[in-house]
């Protein structure tokens, strides 16, 4: 059938520049790139274009420029481009239109609409070159009161498992899978040098990972129930009970089997080259009820070592379900928001479905103090935390500290082509052609992810010492240090901040 389609990107060659070097062709696993030996002339098929721009960033000349093409559709405020697109889409294949990354639909984004304080004149600002600031962020139940003993100076208050990061940034599930063994490798390394942590994501720890970083993981324990035994419990630093994910909320997960290798079966303990399904439910949670036995199942296996976490889609009636989790016995609930990020998810499902993390880290936050009950368990944000602001601002939402994915993926060249359900990555991150894997060298990639976690951590000391404070903790859920700009009253009411000037 002849496909309607027409291409999104151009590629444009400049033949002064270009010396036929053939560099492109070998950078593209999408075959946009082609050479006529007869010839001698590089060719290109737009049609083919990711617009992922590795051809671009590698040409040795700077011979290429790859952009949106200029032919259009007659402009039409009803039927996009996009949606003409996906009709044609579904009209050629008959199938459910996959994609990856987070949604990119132009929801508004409340960090954007939210302003810090400073300090002036009365409560001088802190400066963080010359004082001391406290980014340490302890994730885990925190006590009711604190007990003293006889002395009445030794606390004597039993504290259960808590991990500790040194900022409050954590690198977000992303399963080794639906990323390559050196991206995978790259967070892990990242994690444990910084002092955070790396979620495993549902697809298990490969076991020669193990040793070096299960300090620093979070290991999940998703739907599918993959790679999961004993070990794979104890070699964590924490457990994370995935019940959804921002990308997907209420759906299971698909892992093609062209990207099940050998490594990927065996970490995962499946057959290699089967698809890997995750159901949509855990087939054993069906209420509270049974959410709190697994709870109770981990802790048990992990002889209450370990903090249990819980992640949850942001959805309608969020704080009610993340009451009934933290009275389920999780020591840290993660919520993930509709912008959240995926390797494969429907794109309909991605950019439809669940609630901005904004909103929701504020509505639990608030239900949990008024339940008083906040301090029995953590709050991690997830699902498009996009810079050191975002951070800061969710922790003055409420959230402990934040999960980020994409960008994280963006610190190692990730350039949000979407294409990572292909399993063509021409970035060598979300793929298992050991081809394309090679383009991620461990060594250089957690050095871009720690820098990037060290130069986040540096503007938000800035910001948290522009605002007098020494300590993350003093802002968590202090939201009168924000102030909304552009926003309605019932948005103002859900986030608990007063409009810009009041
Ligand atoms: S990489 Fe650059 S110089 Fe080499 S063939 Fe492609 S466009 Fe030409
Ligand atoms: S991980 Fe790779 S395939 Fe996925 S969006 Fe980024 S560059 Fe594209």
């Amino acid at each position: 059938m002849k496909s309607f389609l027409s291409p999104e990107f151009q590629v444009i060659r400049d033949m002064g520049r270009c010396d036929q070097c053939r560099g492109c062709e070998r950078q593209c696993s999408f075959g946009t790139h082609g050479y006529i030996e007869a010839l001698d002339v590089m060719t290109s098929d737009d049609s083919k274009c990711s617009g992922c721009q590795r051809c671009v960033i590698f040409c040795p000349k700077n011979a290429l420029v790859i952009r949106p093409t200029q032919s259009s559709y007659r402009p039409n405020a009803v039927w996009s481009r996009e949606k003409l697109d996906d009709l044609k889409k579904q009209a050629e294949t008959g199938g459910v239109i996959l994609t990856g990354c987070g949604s990119d639909k132009p929801m508004r984004i409340y960090w954007d609409h939210l302003l810090l304080n400073a300090s002036q004149v009365t409560n001088p600002s802190i400066d963080p070159l010359r004082e001391p600031m406290e980014l340490r962020t302890f994730l885990g139940q925190k006590p009711d009161a604190i007990s003293l003993g006889e002395d009445g100076v030794d606390i004597t208050t039993e504290v259960g498992p808590n991990i500790c990061l040194e900022s409050p940034i954590l690198f977000s599930a992303m399963s080794y899978g639906a990323i390559s063994y050196n991206a995978f490798k790259s967070l892990a390394m990242a994690a444990c040098n910084f002092g955070t942590f790396f979620n495993s994501g549902e697809g298990g720890l490969p076991k020669d990972l193990r040793e070096e970083f299960g300090r620093c993981a979070v290991v999940q324990v998703a739907s599918g129930r993959y790679g999961i035994d004993a070990e794979y419990l104890n070699c964590a630093a924490a457990v994370e009970i995935k019940v959804g994910q921002g990308a997907k909320p209420g759906i299971g997960g698909h892992l093609p089997a062209e990207k099940v290798s050998h490594l990927v079966a065996e970490t995962r303990m499946i057959p290699e080259g089967t698809d890997a399904i995750s159901p949509a439910p855990h087939h054993d949670i069906y209420s509270i009820e049974d959410l709190s036995m697994l709870i109770n199942a981990l802790k048990e296996a992990t002889n209450y070592q370990k903090p249990i976490s819980v992640k949850i889609a942001a959805v309608h009636n969020f704080a009610a379900i993340a009451s009934g989790i933290v009275r389920a016995g999780a020591d840290i609930i993660a919520i993930d928001g509709l912008r959240g990020g995926t390797g494969a998810a429907p794109k309909t499902i991605r950019d439809n479905v669940g609630i901005p993390i904004e909103l929701a880290i504020a509505s639990v936050d608030q239900r949990l103090r008024d339940e008083g009950i906040r301090n029995r368990c953590s709050l991690v944000a997830a699902g498009g935390i996009r810079c050191s602001a975002d951070v800061i601002k969710a922790i003055a939402l409420g959230a402990d500290a934040t999960y980020i994915g994409t960008a994280a993926l963006v610190a190692m060249g990730c350039t949000l082509c979407q294409k990572c359900y292909t399993g063509k990555c021409n970035w060598g991150i979300c793929t298992q052609d050991p081809r394309l894997a090679g383009r991620v060298n461990p060594h250089i990639a957690s050095r871009r992810l720690a820098n990037l976690l060290r130069a986040w951590s540096m503007e938000i000391k800035e910001m948290l010492g522009g605002m007098g404070i020494n300590a993350i903790e003093s802002l968590r859920g202090n939201r009168d240090h924000l102030r909304g700009v552009g926003l309605y009253e019932w948005e103002l009411d859900v986030l608990g901040v007063k409009g810009a000037g009041e």
